[in-house]
């Protein structure tokens, strides 16, 4: 079979004069990566990559470009998923860090854990050599104008920027030449969330899963519902009855229906079927095709 690779660039109603912003991020991902699947990493080795091009690109709300929390900070969270062994890492509320999807991948492999927080995933991070930055290398001039918008309103609520504000988590997932699936997401979390909040992203079965014996999959959108309902674990065990991309528009009916949330997943199952779909008025994909061919887009709700 041959490889696959689909990345998403957040689910959210994403202004017109941003799209094509957004789309060339993802389509950059996944025609940097794609080749070197075709070439033999590993399915981890490709969303850890990819998900660190996402990072990198203050279009999205990961890494650099991240939202500010209430007191005008950046804590981020991440996840890496094996879909072979079904070992994770993760990691939440880590700061100063362009790659904590990079930190996800070192708990993963050189810990006996797979979730590290806060303080401790900052003295691991350091104790890796992961570079940490300057608080204000990670910080926009974007989302300082968002966050002094939005941090006296008193009728924010952290659902709302699904429905209208800027969002952008990012995540990959991928099926290499070995039958091996991976997923990852990273994210800046929500805009003015609470510190210390963690959203649904690194939490596994949330914010993502991967089986090689079902489906990849990665999730965005408001992470409080996503929590709920276990949005990526529930794709996986839909997959039972149903083929990816039924399984994937059945997961968001259940998003909706039972906690009125809002959000997108991407999958790709374990015979190499993508699937995508979403709930919110906009989100920011790209995969390759058979041909090897790279499609990107702004889906719209339909
Ligand atoms: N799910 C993320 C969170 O709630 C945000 C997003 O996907 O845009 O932290």
């Amino acid at each position: 079979m041959k490889p696959k690779l689909i990345v998403h660039g957040g689910a959210w109603n994403i202004p017109t004069e941003l799209e094509t912003d957004h789309i060339r991020g993802v389509k950059q991902a996944v025609e940097k990566i794609y080749p070197q699947l075709e070439n033999g990493i590993s399915a981890l080795d490709a969303v850890e990559s990819a998900v660190n091009i996402l990072e990198e690109n203050p279009v999205f709300d990961a890494g650099r470009g991240a939202f500010l929390n209430e007191n005008g900070e950046i804590e981020l969270d991440a996840i890496i998923m094996d879909g072979a062994t079904l070992n994770f890492g993760a990691v939440a509320a880590i700061q100063n860090i362009l790659h904590p999807a990079s930190v996800a991948r070192s708990v993963m492999e050189y810990t006996e854990h797979c979730f590290l927080v806060g303080h401790g995933a900052q003295i691991f991070a350091r104790k890796m050599e992961i570079p940490e930055l300057d608080p204000q290398a990670l910080l926009t001039e974007r989302e300082k104008a968002f966050y002094e918008k939005i941090k006296t309103d008193s009728q924010f609520h952290t659902r709302q920027p699904f429905d209208q504000q800027p969002m952008g988590t990012v995540g990959a997932v991928a099926l290499d030449k070995n039958d091996n699936l991976a997923a990852a997401t990273s994210t800046g979390g929500t805009p003015r969330k609470m510190a210390g909040r963690v959203g649904d992203t690194p939490i596994a079965g949330a914010g993502a899963y991967a089986d090689n014996q079902s489906a990849g999959v990665s999730a965005t959108g408001w992470g409080e519902s996503i929590l709920k309902v276990l949005l990526s674990k529930t794709v996986c065990d839909l997959l039972k009855d149903l083929p990816l991309q039924k399984a994937v528009q059945s997961s968001i009916k259940i998003l909706e229906q039972r906690v009125n949330g809002l959000g997108g997943v991407i999958a790709i199952s374990k015979d190499g079927e993508y699937g995508l779909a979403h709930n919110t008025p906009k989100m920011a994909f790209a995969y390759v095709d058979e041909d090897g061919k790279s499609i990107s887009g702004i889906r719209s709700r339909e």
